[in-house]
C-alpha cells in the first residue's frame, strides 16, 4: 500500500462499506452501529478481539469499555498508547445479548478483517481470546494452550506474525490473569523489533468485497475520517 494518506482513505472507504453491510440479516437489524475498528491505519501492530458489545456498538468504537480500558493500561506499560496500534474484532456488529458470534457471521465478516490487514499491513497482529485465535489461525485449539506464543501465518492476503494472547475481559474476571497478560504484553517490544515476514506471492483474485464505487464517492468532508474510526 502507498502512502499514508493513501491508506487512510482506502480504509475509509471498506468502513462506508461495511456500515451498510446486511451480509448477517439479524446483526444488521438488531445493530446501532458497525464498529469498524479504530487506531492507526500506518499500524505494526493491530489487535483483534471478538465482538463489539453494548458500549462499543452505542459509540462506534471498538473496546470502549472496562476490556478497553484495561488494553489501555497494558499498552502504557510497554509504552504504547491505542493512537500506535490498529484496535478491530472479528465480527464488526454486535451480536444480541452478547451471545458468541455464529459461524456463518465470522465468514460473512472475515472479508473486512483481511482488508483491514492488507490495508494497513501490520507486522504483529495480537489476538486476544480464543474466537480471534481460532478464525485467524483457521484451527480450534484454544487460547489457553498458545498464548504468548508467537507463529508466522498467513491470514488470507497477509503473512505476520501472529501472537495470541488472552482477552483482557479475561482478566477482569479473573484478576490472577492479569500477570499473565503482561507477562504476554512484555514480549510485543521484543516481536515488534522483529523483521516483518516475508509476503506471499500476490495473487490476482476477484476482491471477495466488490472494490467500492465509494473509492469516488461524493463525500462533504473527504478528507476527515469518520469519528468512529478514532486517530488516523
Ligand atoms: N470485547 C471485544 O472483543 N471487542 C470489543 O470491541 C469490546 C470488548
Amino acid at each position: 500500500m502507498g502512502d499514508a494518506a493513501a491508506r487512510r482513505e482506502a480504509l475509509k472507504a471498506v468502513y462506508e462499506q461495511a456500515s451498510g453491510c446486511t451480509r448477517c440479516p439479524e446483526l444488521a437489524a438488531t445493530r446501532h452501529s458497525v464498529v469498524f475498528g479504530a487506531g492507526n491505519a500506518n499500524a505494526d501492530l493491530m489487535f483483534v478481539g471478538e465482538a463489539p458489545g453494548k458500549n462499543e456498538d452505542l459509540q462506534g468504537r471498538p473496546f470502549v469499555g472496562a476490556a478497553g480500558k484495561l488494553l489501555g493500561e497494558l499498552l502504557e506499560g510497554i509504552g504504547l498508547t491505542r493512537d500506535d496500534v490498529f484496535v478491530a474484532n472479528t465480527l464488526k456488529c454486535r451480536p444480541p445479548q452478547n451471545r458468541d458470534p455464529l459461524p456463518q457471521e465470522l465468514d460473512h465478516c472475515q472479508d473486512y478483517l483481511f482488508r483491514q490487514l492488507e490495508l494497513i499491513e501490520p507486522k504483529v497482529v495480537c489476538t486476544l481470546g480464543n474466537f480471534a485465535t481460532k478464525l485467524l489461525r483457521g484451527d480450534p485449539t484454544g487460547i489457553t494452550k498458545l498464548r504468548g506464543r508467537e507463529e508466522v501465518r498467513t491470514i488470507g492476503p497477509r503473512t505476520v506474525r501472529l501472537y495470541p494472547i488472552l482477552h483482557p475481559a479475561a482478566a477482569l474476571y479473573t484478576r490472577s490473569l492479569l500477570d499473565t497478560l503482561r507477562e504476554d504484553f512484555a514480549r510485543l517490544p521484543d516481536l515488534l523489533a522483529l523483521d516483518a515476514p516475508a509476503q506471499p506471492e500476490p495473487v490476482e483474485a476477484e476482491p471477495a468485497i466488490p472494490e467500492p464505487e465509494l473509492l469516488a464517492k461524493d463525500s462533504d468532508d473527504d478528507d476527515a475520517p469518520p469519528p468512529q474510526l478514532g486517530l488516523f
